[in-house]
């Protein structure tokens, strides 16, 4: 199968774009956290993709952790109630968290995981979002690192999916698709 899937709307992003902006994220969070390396907390499944893009541009001895969330909601929109489905292996206080977000659209998901993990005594907590939608956050998202900020339009690629599919599009594109009710 090849990706002249008609479904994959317009680019968005597109590869060559990604690779040099997280390379450049890479650099950023290297000099950031050199005297104090990282533990990268990633949101499954969205973030599989850039966390691992990410973690190898990143020039320190990184930990990893993982953690699924799921929101409830319609496709297209979260509510702002977030169920731990994974949650984290390692302990956090004294770590210098950074959480690996594939996308920011409303900014719940992303309040209510700050919120609880800043709950477990960090030393520090920062966020890198790939993609922030303009303009739609209902609460300030707050990141200290984004990949792209992009125009409101349902995404697909680098991770993201819609019903599982299309997470191995190697550049992120509109979904012309219909949206299923809940994915
Ligand atoms: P928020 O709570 O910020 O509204 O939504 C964040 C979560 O919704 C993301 O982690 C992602 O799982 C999902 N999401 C939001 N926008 C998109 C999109 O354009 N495409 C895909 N595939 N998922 C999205």
């Amino acid at each position: 199968m090849t990706w002249s899937d008609p479904d994959v709307g317009r680019t968005v992003v597109e590869r060559d774009e990604l690779q040099d902006r997280v390379a450049q994220l890479g650099k950023d969070i290297t000099s950031d956290y050199a005297d104090r390396p990282p533990l990268l907390v990633g949101v499954l499944k969205g973030a599989f993709m850039f966390m691992s893009d990410l973690a190898r541009a990143i020039d320190l001895p990184v930990e990893f952790d993982f953690m699924a969330v799921s929101s409830y909601g319609s496709a297209t929109r979260t509510s702002g109630v977030v169920r731990i489905i994974k949650d984290l292996d390692l302990d956090l206080t004294g770590r210098h968290v950074v959480i690996v977000e594939d996308i920011v659209d409303s900014g719940l998901t992303l309040a209510y995981l700050r919120k609880n993990l800043a709950a477990r005594g960090p030393a520090s907590l920062e966020v890198c979002a790939l993609l922030l939608k303009e303009g739609l956050q209902k609460v300030d998202p707050d990141l200290r690192y984004v990949g792209f900020r992009i125009p409101p339009a349902f995404v697909v690629g680098y991770g993201l999916d819609v019903g599982e599919r299309y997470r191995n599009l190697p550049f992120i594109a509109e979904y012309a698709g219909q949206l299923p009710e809940r994915h």
